[in-house]
């Protein structure tokens, strides 16, 4: 196919960030069109289809918090399933018209800047070529999947799945299944499949500290009320705290507590739904070793007793000696994962003590010599997160130089939005943006605290053409102070 086409303005993405921004941009009357690589919308969850995926934010903060948007749809669990998920995308799509502005099954493959013409030239897999004035890349966390370079991958004879790339049909029903990876896509898949599945061998390189879900159905009449009097109060107050939830961490200091305060307080956390006993415990839990011990030490107490009597199992899953700090990487939410080891059909191998070393036709065979006997395997081993999507397209700007040269040594950006040298071009929900610290439906709207003179990307391009003409300014003396700071998320340096 070859059709040139022209718009004011290109976004890369379907999901969260770009439909946000497709709906700002028509409000400036602008002409938009969102490319997007799958065939609907949702972004990461028109591909997330594996058994149990769900999201581990909690409704109602994980939808889009335009009124016109939540007023008259309702979730049913706290934590919707991937079906719901689409569903709830099919309705954003119905209220606001999105598909007529998206070009679906559009892969971007490059995108050049030509100087002259002040015109981004975008390409695309089959063969489209669209010029644009302002170019978004709304591509997200987890759109380029990490599929580890075993040994002998390729000749596996069974089912391979990647949890991102989940096909529509299958049965897992009654086969041997191996999962490698015990992320958030490890545990749900786990979790969903071991009552299934004749044998499941889970192949762990770091144990999760998952926490309890305590999954919840939405109660219309109580939703109902929560609109009418909390819903706006909800979705403010999530710009107040550290991670875009409603709940906050709490600044006092922990040699102001008591161990019997710090004690009863973990309890309260422990029981309530969701994140909150990592994002709604004491900020020190990041900077004070002791406290974190603590936090770990109940954390272990708690999941160690639903392990079941195995010391093993325990110590594997629950390590005495926690092999890093608890709460630097994000614990998932769990719904029955613990209890799932010491089920008759699973087994637990720990990969720092047998290694993968080779996939087989038949199956995984580890350094201990054991051959692990498998019909389908699983990859749950994640993405090439936030830069993998930038540098798999040929982006090249002034200088021709690709992003991927330029950024070979690190990511460079003025505020997680934009890089010297690609003229308006921005990011969203990407490489040094706060996106690592906050859910898409929040971190969207991250701008507003991440650039100083503009609210997001439709103040910048309108202010860009009011008073710069066109162009954005240069950014380098910019960029080059950030790389002196401390802190590279985006928001903490303004
Ligand atoms: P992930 O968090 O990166 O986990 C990948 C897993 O694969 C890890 O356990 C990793 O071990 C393991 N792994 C990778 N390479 C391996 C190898 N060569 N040998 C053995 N193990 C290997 O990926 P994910 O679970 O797909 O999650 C990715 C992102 O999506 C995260 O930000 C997550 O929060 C998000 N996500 C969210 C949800 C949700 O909200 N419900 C669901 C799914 C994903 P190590 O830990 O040792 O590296």
């Amino acid at each position: 196919m070859t059709d040139t086409q022209e718009y004011d303005v290109l976004i890369v993405g379907a999901g969260f960030a770009g439909i946000h921004q497709l709906l700002n941009i028509r409000k400036l009357g602008l002409t938009a069109k969102i490319l997007e690589e799958g065939d609907g919308l949702g972004g990461n969850w028109n591909w997330t289809r594996y058994p149990g995926a769900r999201t581990d934010s909690e409704i109602p903060i994980y939808q889009f918090s335009n009124p016109e948007l939540w007023r008259d749809w309702t979730f049913t669990e706290y934590f919707p399933d991937w079906r719901e998920l689409q569903a709830y995308f099919r309705y954003v799509d119905n209220k606001m018209d999105i598909s007529r502005d998206v070009l679906f099954n559009s892969c971007v493959v490059s995108a050049h800047w030509d100087d002259s013409g002040e015109r981004w030239t975008v390409s695309t897999a089959d063969g489209r070529v669209i010029r644009a004035q302002f170019f978004i890349l709304c591509t997200g966390q987890t759109s380029k999947f990490h599929k580890p370079d075993f040994k002998g991958l390729d000749t596996f004879n069974g089912e391979l799945y990647h949890t991102s790339r989940w096909p529509a049909e299958y049965d897992l029903n009654g086969k041997k299944v191996g999962v490698i990876g015990t992320g958030a896509s490890g545990v749900q898949v786990i979790q969903a499949v071991a009552p299934i599945v004749s044998h499941l061998t889970v192949f762990q390189r770091t144990p999760n500290f998952a926490l309890p879900m305590r999954q919840q159905t939405v109660n219309a009449d109580e939703d109902r009320k929560a609109k009418r009097d909390l819903y706006p109060i909800m979705f403010s107050r999530r710009m107040q705290t550290f991670s875009g939830f409603y709940y906050d961490v709490d600044h006092k200091p922990i040699a102001d507590t008591t161990p019997e305060e710090r004690a009863l307080m973990l309890e309260d956390l422990w029981a309530g739904k969701g994140l909150r006993f990592w994002l709604g415990a004491y900020a020190e839990l990041w900077s004070n070793q002791k406290f974190n011990d603590e936090v770990y030490a109940f954390w272990r107490k708690k999941v160690t007793e639903r392990i079941g009597p195995d010391p093993i199992l325990q110590e594997k899953l629950a390590p005495l000696n926690s092999p890093h700090p608890f709460g630097v990487r994000r614990p998932s939410l769990e719904q029955g994962y613990f209890e799932i080891f010491s089920r008759p059909n699973v087994t637990l191998v720990d990969v720092n003590e047998a290694a993968i070393e080779e996939i087989l036709p038949t199956g995984i065979r580890t350094s201990d010599g054991i051959e692990h006997i498998l019909d389908v395997l699983v990859l749950a081993t994640g993405f090439d997160l936030l830069t993998g999507a930038f540098t798999s397209i040929d982006i090249r700007g002034q200088d021709s130089i690709s992003i991927k040269e330029k950024w070979a040594d690190g990511v460079q950006s003025y505020l997680g939005v934009a890089s010297a040298t690609y003229p308006n071009m921005f990011w969203i929900y990407g490489p040094q943006s706060p996106s690592a610290l906050a859910i898409a439906p929040t971190a969207i709207l991250s701008l507003d605290y991440a650039h100083p003179h503009y609210n997001n990307i439709v103040d910048t391009i309108t202010g860009v053409w009011k008073r710069l003409g066109h162009r954005l300014y240069q950014i380098h003396e910019a960029e080059q102070l950030l790389k002196h700071c401390p802190y590279r998320g985006g928001t903490a340096c303004v």
